[in-house]
Order: C-alpha cells, then sequence, then structure tokens
C-alpha cells in the first residue's frame, strides 16, 4: 500500500480517536489492515513524490492535531523497514512488522490505483469533517 494512503488513513484515525495512545495503536495497526488489501506498490522514488505532493497539497486542507500527527506517523512507521529493506541495508527476513514478514497476507497485486484513491478520499473526507 502507498505510504500516503497509510498516512492519511492514521491521521483519519487519530482525529477521531480519545488519546494520542489511541491514535497511536490505531494508525499501526491499520498499516496490517491496509497491506492486506489489493493493491500496487510504486517504486521509491514514486513513493516519495506522490507523499511529497500529497502532504505539499492536502497539508493545508487538515487541522493538525497530536492525536492526528501521532495516528499518522504510527500508520507509515512499519514502512521503515521497507525503505531499509529497499535500500539494502536490511534483508527481508529482518523485516518485523507481520504484513512484511509474511506472518499476516500482503494483499494481492492489481494493476489500478482505484483503490488506493479511493481509500485516500475516504479518509481526507473524514478528516475534513473534523476541522
Ligand atoms: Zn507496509
Amino acid at each position: 500500500m502507498m505510504g500516503i494512503v497509510h498516512l492519511l488513513v492514521g491521521a483519519a484515525l487519530g482525529s477521531i480517536s480519545g488519546s494520542k495512545c489511541e491514535a497511536g495503536v490505531a494508525g499501526f495497526a491499520s498499516h496490517l489492515v491496509l497491506d492486506s488489501l489489493p493493491h500496487r506498490d510504486l517504486d521509491l522514488k514514486g513513493e516519495v513524490m506522490a507523499a511529497l505532493a500529497a502532504i505539499v497539497v492536502l497539508a493545508p486542507l487538515i487541522k493538525l492535531d497530536a492525536r492526528v500527527l501521532t495516528g499518522a506517523a504510527a500508520a507509515v512507521a512499519p514502512d521503515l523497514e521497507n525503505a531499509l529493506w529497499r535500500f539494502d541495508i536490511i534483508s527481508k527476513k529482518d523485516m518485523r512488522y507481520p504484513s512484511h514478514s509474511g506472518l499476516t497476507p500482503h494483499g494481492p497485486k492489481v494493476a489500478t490505483m482505484a483503490g488506493q484513491v479511493l481509500i485516500a478520499v475516504a479518509a481526507l473526507f473524514l478528516l475534513r469533517r473534523r476541522r
């Protein structure tokens, strides 16, 4: 799943959480659920470009607070090990997050980005409602 989708869903969950701790747990767990859905992964350059573009465009539209930021950070954090793997800093067997290590299923690859766009729009809608 694209990092920006993890980020937006984590932010949305954080916005409806009752505490920063709850936001962190919800965001971290959401990564597992999103990774299990059918999706298309981008290469590292595509991920970085999409994330930067989305953050620049979307950040002014979102009310940022500690819960939103905690949920977003916790949701995208597991992909740090993906980045380390892509840079050959760690091997695939060193990955610990369940959907990366193979402990839980990783969603099948699909050609379209439509599902991820839909999830991102839904998360953004929830975030905008909480302003
Ligand atoms: Zn992941």
